[in-house]
């Protein structure tokens, strides 16, 4: 497969890339360093490329040249975030990190070169690729999220046409063995939302609480009715995660204080669960403090939405996994997972899918360190294959549009 023979030839190249970029990480929306790194490892290419007015993003669009030069030429997008985060490296690297309390946990600087990689063989392969690929390389993925203000600038259009189909992958430290891929079709990751909810009193004499509204105990009631809000009011098989991670109440023990608030993560699976649980939330506290003769503030904060894989664009994706790298690379994944990934506002609006490779450097990869930990450590030997695969995505999915477009 040609992809996969550029790959390779890229591999030095790409593996000097990711280094660089371990050593020199950055957090957040604002990846200066990173954002140059990008640029001028694009630099010698014909793209056109546009940096982001409000966040360090990175947007290059490549033209095709392949097929028929008339009629709508499909666009295709491939996605790499480019952030690390807070965690003191604890890895003894000869590349490791140079930012103090900065590391590339998440592997995210294997996303960079992935996909910088890719770029490469499509300029190469301009000639055969029937579409326009769009290369998002995006900041904030960690947080607070760049994919949104992203497709706020124009993103999806970017090319001239909107987008037809939308691919990404992500890099694991552990559970599976280096080089396997894994992914499911449907919901893939969790929506994450933050509640916050104030139990609104009355102060007095702990000797006293006849006299004050005590909002300790009725926070406590709310804390554990989220639990059974939980088990008996959703569908096991469309789970909800309701974890209060924070509860503060009070200043001393004689002391009845005027409001206690405790903060929660929601974790959902479906657009359905995700409102209805941020609606029963808000209910059972306002219920239950009602019940008590107090009042409840919910102040709801959503974060990123649910991220599912199209059904056709992920078996797509699955089957050129198979047809690259064989059988015995690829595992289904059963479960979806629980933590969340902003490019689901791309998959919300986009048939998308998205992918996960294993870069797990250690034999006994089922108690390697997971991603984010001040060890997670990823072998970037794998880093042409993510190459390979999105490069592959594009160029084929971009034939098969051109084809469906034709009369
Ligand atoms: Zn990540």
């Amino acid at each position: 497969m040609r992809t996969l023979d550029l790959a390779e030839s890229l591999r030095p190249d790409l593996v000097a890339l990711r280094r660089e970029l371990h050593r020199f990480p950055e957090v957040g929306m604002h990846l200066p360093l990173t954002q140059q790194a990008v640029v001028n490892a694009l630099a010698d290419l014909d793209l056109e490329v546009t940096l982001g007015r409000d966040l360090s993003s990175v947007v290059a669009v490549l033209r095709g040249r392949g097929g028929d030069p008339e009629g709508e030429r499909p666009v295709v997008l491939l996605r790499g975030d480019m952030d690390a985060l807070p965690v003191t490296e604890d890895l003894p690297l000869e590349y490791a990190s140079k930012h103090d309390g900065v590391m590339h946990a998440c592997g995210h600087d294997l996303h960079v070169a992935g996909l910088v990689g890719a770029a490469r063989i499509l300029h190469e392969l301009r000639d055969e690729l029937e579409g326009d690929v769009v290369l998002m390389f995006q900041p904030g993925e960690e947080g607070p999220g760049g994919a949104k203000p992203m497709i706020d600038e124009g993103l999806l259009d970017i090319a001239g046409r909107r987008v037809d189909a939308a691919y990404a992958l992500h890099v694991y430290s552990s559970e599976h063995p280096r080089g396997t891929w894994f992914g499911r079709p449907g919901p893939l990751m969790a929506a994450a939302d933050e509640v916050y909810v104030r139990i609104v009193g009355a102060g007095g004499h702990g000797s006293q609480p006849f006299r004050a509204k005590d909002p300790i105990p009725v926070a406590c009631e709310v804390v554990v009715a989220l639990q059974t809000l939980v088990t008996r009011q959703f569908d096991v098989f469309d789970p909800v995660v309701i974890t209060v991670g924070k509860f503060v109440g009070g200043t001393k023990d004689n002391i009845i204080p005027d409001d206690a608030v405790f903060e929660a993560t929601v974790r959902s699976l479906s657009p359905e669960s995700r409102s209805e649980v941020s609606r029963r939330i808000e209910q059972l506290a306002t219920g239950i403090a009602a019940a008590h003769g107090l009042t409840a503030e919910v102040t709801h904060l959503p974060g990123y939405p649910v991220t599912v894989n199209d059904e056709a664009e992920y078996a797509f994706a699955k089957d050129t996994i198979v047809d690259l790298f064989g059988e015995d690379r690829y595992t289904h994944q059963r479960d979806p997972e629980m933590g969340s990934e902003d490019f689901s506002f791309v998959g919300e609006l986009v048939p998308s899918a998205y992918v996960n490779l294993s870069a797990c450097p250690a034999e006994d990869f089922a108690s390697a360190p997971d991603n984010h930990s001040p060890r997670a450590d990823f072998d970037d030997s794998v880093v042409p294959d993510g190459a390979a695969l999105l490069a592959e995505l594009a160029l084929r999915r971009s034939a098969q549009l051109r084809a469906g477009m034709r009369p």
